[in-house]
Parts: C-alpha cells; structure tokens; sequence
C-alpha cells in the first residue's frame, strides 16, 4: 500500500516552457508500484492552460475542483465538472486547463505514458473554443 497526502509532497510551479498562465504541480510518481503509472495533481489559476500536446500511454484527468477545459484537435472544446473524468487516448494531440474566470484542479494519471510538449495555446485558439 501507498498513501500521497499533500502534506508531504512538494508542489512546484508548472514549466512555463509548457504551459500558459500560472499552475502548481504536484508529481506523485509510481503510484502504482512497478508499472509505469505517475499521477500529477495540477492546480490551474483562471487563465491557465497547457501546451498543446500528447501522450504515448493512456491519460486519465479527473476533475477535483471547478471545470476542466478539454480539447482535442479538430473538435470543440468539452468542459468537464468537478466529480468528472476523462480519458485520452495515446497520440490524441489536446490541451486541457482552467476557463478564464475560475481556477481549476484536476489529477492527472498517466498509465506508460510520456508526454511530447507541442506549441502554446495561443489566445486566440483559448476564446474561441
Ligand atoms: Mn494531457
């Protein structure tokens, strides 16, 4: 058995390298033991998003607190609740954060999956959404 509790972990703040607006990070890796299975708690003030990219594994995001802001390319953008969850598929290029007027927490739980950073969200492609 493995317990995280905040307490004890170290948050940071989010590369902006790879993310637009302020979010602090907080890595809990190898949660499930040997697998390849990381979970990133990441906390998104309004505004904040992240890059565009994508994962070679499975990602799941569940939603802690406000709405998440999903979107895969060529779709529009899903919003999804606080109790909610998603499920990204390997090679589905998205972004996922906050909308502009509220903050938003979501974990992150990626199962072998690394992650390739592509370019910003640009403004633009955030309003019109
Ligand atoms: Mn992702």
């Amino acid at each position: 058995m493995q317990v995280f509790v905040p307490e004890h972990l170290a948050d940071e703040e989010a590369d902006p390298r790879h993310f637009t607006g302020r979010a602090r990070m907080t890595a809990m890796r190898g949660v499930a033991g040997e697998a390849d299975v990381n979970a990133y708690r990441v906390a998104f003030q309004a505004g904040a998003r992240t890059a565009w990219h994508t994962h070679s594994g499975v990602q799941l995001l569940i939603v802690l607190e406000g709405t998440c802001w999903l979107q895969k390319e060529g779709q529009s953008r899903q919003d999804i609740p606080a109790g909610g969850l998603a499920s990204i598929q390997p090679g589905e290029k998205h972004w996922h954060g906050a909308g502009p007027q509220a903050a938003m927490t979501h974990l992150a739980i990626n199962i072998g999956a690394t992650t390739t950073w592509l370019e910003q969200v640009t403004d633009r492609e955030y309003r019109r959404t």
